[in-house]
């Protein structure tokens, strides 16, 4: 199983990079999409968060409240680890399910904190960064989240340093300001024939 592993900071791109590698066909699989499943409502964490955190922390809807989890979480990380130690083995039975019943020749796991959680690295076969320059990924930030300056700060705070980010990459995607998506697709192009080599080896 051939598995590549795409991280990047918030901002840098990596939504933008994984639609490349889409495009060519390469299976997705979505750390974050399958963290909203499973919290979304009827979600197998969802009894787990309440047995935990009790009933407040459920929307009406029966999804978790996300505004109020992610205020715990944000100012105490004994409830964010406690709320990890929920979520984190489900995303990883999914994310393994899917891995095993992707096509082709390999996949692209898209896990926005696989630097900061470690346990990652050593499941992928390759570490593939989007990087971009810090300025950068606080203005599109800003445009796209509609976010000031000082939360895009506090979110990026949490993440690790675009230092630590690439000392763990295999590959580097460079999105900078001055990237155009011709320059992406190009480095996605040569990226895929490279994957494509290395698993077939
Ligand atoms: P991530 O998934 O890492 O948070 P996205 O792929 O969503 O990042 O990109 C963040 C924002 O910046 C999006 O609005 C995206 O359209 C924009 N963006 C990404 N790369 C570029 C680029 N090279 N030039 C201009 N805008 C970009």
């Amino acid at each position: 199983m051939f598995s590549i592993g795409l991280t990047g900071g918030i901002g840098s791109g990596k939504s933008t990079v994984a639609d490349l590698f889409a495009a060519r066909g390469v299976p997705l699989i979505d750390a974050d999409l399958i963290a909203h499943q499973i919290t979304a409502p009827g979600g197998v964490a969802m009894p787990l968060i309440a047995g935990e955190f009790g009933d407040g922390f459920i929307a009406a809807d029966g999804s978790l409240d996300r505004a109020k989890m992610r205020a715990l979480v944000f100012a105490d990380d004994t409830a964010k680890a406690r709320l990890e130690g929920i979520v984190h083995p489900l995303i990883r039975a999914e994310t393994e399910r899917q891995r095993l019943a992707a096509q082709g020749a390999y996949h692209i796991v898209v896990v926005p904190l696989l630097v900061e959680s470690g346990e990652w690295a050593s499941r992928v076969s390759r570490v593939l960064v989007v990087d971009c320059p810090v300025e950068t990924q606080i203005a599109r930030v800003m445009r796209r989240n509609g976010f000031t300056r000082e939360q895009v700060l506090a979110i990026m705070a949490k993440q690790a340093s675009r230092e630590a980010r690439l000392a763990a990459a295999d590959d580097i995607v460079i999105n900078n300001e001055i990237a155009t998506r011709d320059a992406l697709a190009q480095q996605v192009d040569a990226l895929h024939a490279r994957y494509l080599s290395l698993a077939s080896a």
